[in-house]
């Protein structure tokens, strides 16, 4: 057995390359060569979900995780995961969407109207200061709010999209999944009733009325 200095040595070395790892480039990937996209609830725990170490504990670091309302595919989302996998070595791209989804909770044009309501000047808006060059086409606003009919079908879009994004490298594997709130459970996503049943996975089950603007079109 080796001595207590001897593994202290290692474990300080390792510990500085861990934390320094950003500096190597894609000579420094997180351990799993990982990229999340996942719903910003609190009720998706990613790490149980996934069966890995995001944040915990410390020195883990499995993946690059971002998170956002839905989990879906936004300006920001790509841009995250252009920097990982093309110049900090992640080969896989991991989308964790849920059930009971805030983001079937409502329509879009719903939102839209009460913002408006709110004397929120939504035609004019600058959604990024630091980037006026990247500017929403009037109408263009209840789109952005990436509401959703289906979170089954909205994961396997967001699976297609970043599969056929011209800035992730091809051999990236993107995969999807649903996390059931319900039932603590992981499952691929489906279109087939019978195995979305024991959950809330439509907006209808919210009793939205109507089909979310066409982000997907
Ligand atoms: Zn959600």
């Amino acid at each position: 057995m080796s001595s207590l200095k001897e593994q202290l040595t290692t474990r300080v070395k390792d510990y500085d390359h861990w934390a320094s790892r950003r500096r190597y480039g894609d000579k420094g990937p997180n351990n799993r060569r990982l990229w999340v996209l996942a719903c910003m609830d609190e009720r998706l725990p990613v790490d149980e979900a996934l069966g890995i170490h995001v944040d915990t504990p410390a020195g883990g670091g499995d993946a690059h995780c971002f998170r956002n309302a839905g989990g879906i595919v936004t300006d920001d989302a790509v841009r995250s995961a252009m920097l990982t996998c093309n110049f900090f070595g992640t080969k896989e791209i991991v989308i964790v969407q849920h059930t009971q989804c805030g983001m079937l909770s409502a329509n879009a044009a719903d939102l839209e109207a009460a913002l408006r309501q709110r004397g929120v000047d939504i035609d004019g808006l600058a959604l990024d200061p630091t980037l006026p060059e990247q500017t929403l086409a009037k109408g263009a606003f209840a789109k952005w709010i990436g509401m959703m009919d289906d979170v089954d079908q909205t994961c396997m879009r967001t699976v297609d999209a970043f599969r056929h994004h011209p800035l992730i490298p091809r051999d990236v594997e993107v995969s999807g999944w649903i996390w059931e709130v319900e039932t603590r459970r992981l499952r691929a996503p489906t279109l087939d009733g019978s195995r979305t049943g024991r959950a809330d996975v439509t907006c209808a089950q919210f009793g939205v009325k109507g089909k979310q603007p066409p982000r997907w079109s």
